[in-house]
């Protein structure tokens, strides 16, 4: 395992982290349990959950796991990072009593003011004294050390880190939208904050697409999931890529990139760059946050369909991750009750256009079926 310092914190954190948001089976929490115990006897020593991750069960899962791996923290140490998304101080004081009894852990080490979507909710929250809260939880020892989780662009990224003192900031970033974020990665490397990064792998969009991410490989034998993480675990700004493990094989497969890697220089670097079309910068990464729609559209499951246009996969293989895939009826789909209300798009932490999208997948499913229609006569 390759170990990079967190921040200013001279905690040593391993390349990759263990991201309990999407274990396989869910029902079954001891297979989930015992991945993250596997994890971490192969080195692995960032955890990284929330309340609410995998129905509300992740905290859970990962408690159960340090129950054993408690036994052993004081010579192989590992470390629990968690969130609060809680716009209230006595909100967040729940949140975090509830945390640390399903961790099986007396204090939080990078404790999370999660999910900051826009810079006014960053203000309002921190006017709500929520901030205060964080400090004051540290000064109690139940926090180790206060970070900040967000979906701002990379300029906004930037003012935040100026306006607080954060030890750290969790981010998404990879080879598919690193352009929109590298103001912000920028700006956590010169101010010295830890960077873990989330979604190293484009929402499964990488791994999904392996002959169209060829490009980002630099050894011949290697996949574009061992790949896209040993670009991450290169870049010197980036201390933790945060791997979402769903099962044994992904864990394995992220073990590989780590003890395969070897340092990809500059030049390297730059030409896989130049590789990204252009138009890979505004893909959907199927964060979900925009997954509110009072129409009842199923917002990310259509951006998913989007992205596999652009990324010039077939219509009918299209159509059928459709049908199969996401589970919508060609014929009775609900594309076209978007009214427009402006609810998903300012949540979008792409900031893509989602309702042109729409219209644009709802357009192709109609005249997919005016074809198929045609063909019957
Ligand atoms: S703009 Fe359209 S897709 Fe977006 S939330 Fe409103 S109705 Fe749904
Ligand atoms: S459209 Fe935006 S907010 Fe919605 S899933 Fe995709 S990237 Fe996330």
């Amino acid at each position: 395992m390759i170990y990079k310092t967190y921040g200013q914190t001279g905690i040593e954190v391993s390349a990759v982290g263990f991201g309990a948001m999407r274990f396989d089976d869910n029902k079954n929490l001891d297979v989930g349990a015992e991945l993250v115990k596997n994890a971490y006897d192969k080195g692995i020593n960032y955890f990284d959950t929330a309340p609410l991750y995998v129905d509300d069960k992740s905290e859970i899962i990962v408690g159960m796991a340090i129950k054993e791996m408690n036994k052993t923290r004081a010579e192989k140490p590992f470390y629990v990072s968690t969130k609060s998304s809680k716009a209230t101080p006595g909100e967040v004081r729940e949140n975090i009593e509830s945390s640390l009894k399903r961790l099986n852990v007396d204090y939080i080490d990078f404790y999370h003011f999660w999910c900051i979507i826009t810079l006014e909710q960053y203000e309002e929250r921190k006017a709500n004294g929520v901030l205060k809260e964080f400090e004051k939880l540290k000064e109690e020892g139940l926090i180790k050390h206060i970070c900040v989780s967000t979906h701002l662009v990379g300029g906004d990224i930037e003012k935040m880190l100026g306006d607080y003192p954060f030890d750290g900031i969790l981010l998404g970033y990879s080879i598919m939208n690193f352009p929109y974020r590298e103001v912000g990665v920028d700006a956590a490397a010169k101010s010295g904050k830890g960077l873990v990064i989330m979604n190293p792998l484009g929402g499964g969009v990488i791994p999904q697409n392996p002959e169209l991410f060829d490009f980002v490989k630099t050894q011949s034998d290697e996949t574009v999931v061992e790949a896209s993480l040993r670009f991450l675990i290169n870049d010197p700004r980036i201390t933790v890529a945060l791997v979402g493990f769903g099962n044994q094989k992904h864990l394995d497969e992220a073990l590989r990139a780590v003890d395969g890697f070897k340092p990809i220089d500059g030049e390297t670097v730059g030409k896989i760059k130049d590789s990204l079309q252009e138009n890979f910068n505004d893909l959907c990464t199927s964060c979900q946050y925009c997954d509110d729609c009072p129409q009842d559209i199923a917002i990310p499951k259509i951006m998913d369909i989007y992205n596999h246009y652009k990324l010039g996969v077939g219509e009918k293989d299209i159509m059928e991750r459709l049908m199969w895939h996401w589970g919508i009826k060609l014929e009775d789909n609900n594309l076209g009750s978007c009214t427009h209300c402006g609810n998903c798009e300012p949540l979008c932490t792409q900031k893509l256009p989602i309702c042109e999208r729409i219209e644009f997948v709802k357009n192709k499913i109609d005249a997919y079926l005016e074809k198929q229609k045609a063909k019957q006569k």
